[in-house]
């Protein structure tokens, strides 16, 4: 019983039952109490490859898995699936590294994770003794559904929905959603935009439980969400290989510090640089870079944290969040205390808002530093990394880019610094290559083109001739039918094997 709600100490479970549930049965996520406890030994695995690292990461996060069973899932995770072996490369630019996390099957930073956490589903399911299939059901506005489905294709033991707006994602999103394989995978439009989706997923998991309309369906429902404790741990590796990396390349010597600037949504990926630090890294800051909805900009100037704010949509629309789920696992972690983790996020269900007690807040500021960047700046910061360094960054890696300049600006003394990198440029080349200074045609594909032509950086495989590619998923539903959408596919039998 390694994990706990963070709400309720004493709700318990073990990593595969952790990983299998999602959420805690009172609302709250799991987590460990204390990363440092786990007297992780950080420098052994800076001379391993990628695997090898992940293999000791993943055992020390997840200690129901045995190595052996965690290599074998590793294989099958990523081998042959990234655009390079070492999976997520650190490459210089300028006087940062940027830690390239987008070389995966998608394109998208979210590969990383939702490779892995299928293969951790499957096991954790055996591990239970559950004999239910396993249904993910995904809201998405573009990436993550996408993710997921490569993610869950073809696993035993599940199967993928996911929902995304019906035009409310780029023409670039809908090929590569509408092209998608797998026997047990399904795609659908929903006539409304990306909030009527998460709402009508989230009504379905509720009706669900309440009326117990899967009872004796041998199938269980599920969700990819990055509350998931599956979906967190893979990421903290990368944060390893990066610091590997620096070592490598005589940048540090090993037990220097480095910061690292995360471009934040849910606050998942700069959450795993913080457990990575908890088991021994030598991480300094953890600079979290937020767009115009900056509210966890605000929320580490003043403990305050409020969603009562207008909601921008923005060209970094991965980072387009008002509440990050993920902070409550933050607030948990720091505190120790799962009461006033739970009087907190009562406060912002029923308020919209909570302020930390001053203790807290002292504590979060010492690690974190917060700053934000509008779409301006943003289209600034990408012209500017191409025309100083030659390097093309995408737009929330822009984001994270600029946020670190003002930080080191802000903060002399700091360390070498590690902007992480979250979307290759291709997925979103309209605004990249405004940014660059050109007026964009209307056809995004035409755009991509323009975009490779002019600087000789390739286009991600996955992302060539999608428009050739056999459309395979047509389906678009009004929200109100969205339950029924999901008991019809319940019931066919063939996605399950
Ligand atoms: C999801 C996502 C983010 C935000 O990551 P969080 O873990 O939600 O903070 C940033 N950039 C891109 C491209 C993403 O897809």
């Amino acid at each position: 019983m390694d994990y706990r709600s963070t709400r309720n100490e004493n709700l318990r479970a073990t990593a595969a039952e952790a990983i299998l549930q999602g959420l805690a049965p009172d609302g709250g996520l799991y987590s460990m109490d204390s990363l440092s406890g786990l007297n992780f030994d950080w420098r052994s695995v800076l001379d391993c490859d990628t695997l090898t690292t992940a293999r000791e990461v993943l055992t020390a996060l997840l200690p129901d898995f045995s190595r052996e069973e965690m290599e074998a899932m590793l294989h099958d995770a990523y081998d042959g699936k990234f655009e390079t072996e070492e999976l997520t490369p650190t490459v210089a630019v300028g006087e940062d590294a940027v830690l390239e996390l987008f070389r995966g099957p998608t394109s998208a930073f979210k590969d990383v994770a939702l490779r892995m956490l299928p293969q951790l589903m499957r096991r954790a399911r055996e591990k239970c003794g559950v004999e239910d299939q396993i249904m993910i059901l995904t809201a998405t506005s573009g990436d993550t559904g996408k993710a997921a489905m490569e993610g869950f294709r073809d696993v035993p033991g599940t199967g993928i929905i996911v929902f995304y707006p019906h035009g409310g994602v780029s023409a670039v999103q809908q090929a590569q959603m509408a092209t998608q394989e797998g026997y047990n995978v399904y795609v659908c439009a929903v006539e409304g935009n990306f909030d009527d989706a998460q709402t009508g997923v989230k009504n379905i998991f509720a009706a669900v439980e309440e009326q117990n309309l899967l009872a004796n369906s041998g199938v269980r429902l599920s969700s990819a969400n990055s509350i998931n404790i599956g979906r967190l741990a893979p990421q903290v590796v990368y944060y390893f290989r990066a610091y590997a990396a620096l070592v490598k390349s005589g940048k540090i010597a090993v037990g220097d510090k480095v910061d690292f600037a995360v471009p934040t949504g849910n606050f998942g990926d700069i959450l795993a640089g913080f457990f990575a630090r908890e088991m021994g890294l030598p991480v300094g800051r953890l600079i979290c870079a937020s767009n115009a909805n900056n509210v966890l900009t605000d929320f580490l100037a003043t403990g305050r944290y409020d969603r009562n704010r207008p909601f921008y949509k923005t060209v970094s629309p991965s980072m387009d969040i008002l509440v990050s789920s993920n902070l409550e696992r933050l607030l948990f972690l720091m505190s120790g205390d799962g009461a006033l983790v739970a009087k907190l996020m009562a406060e912002l269900k029923e308020t919209g808002a909570y302020e930390v007690p001053a203790a807290l807040k002292e504590k979060i500021a010492a690690i974190f530093w917060g700053g934000c960047c509008d779409d301006e700046k943003t289209a600034e910061a990408i012209g500017k990394i191409y025309a100083d360094h030659g390097y093309l960054a995408d737009t929330h890696t822009a984001v994270a880019w600029h946020v670190a300049q003002e930080y080191k600006a802000a903060c002399p003394d700091h360390n070498p610094v590690v902007i992480l990198s979250t979307a290759s440029p291709y997925k979103f080349p309209v605004a990249v290559w405004e940014g660059l200074g050109k007026a964009a045609q209307e056809d995004e594909f035409a755009v991509m083109d323009d975009l490779c032509r002019a600087t000789g950086v390739p286009i991600p495989k996955n992302l060539q001739g999608l428009q050739q590619k056999e459309v395979r998923h047509r389906d678009v539903i009004k929200k109100e039918d969205m339950l029924s959408y999901v008991l019809g596919k319940v019931k066919e039998d063939a996605w399950k094997k």
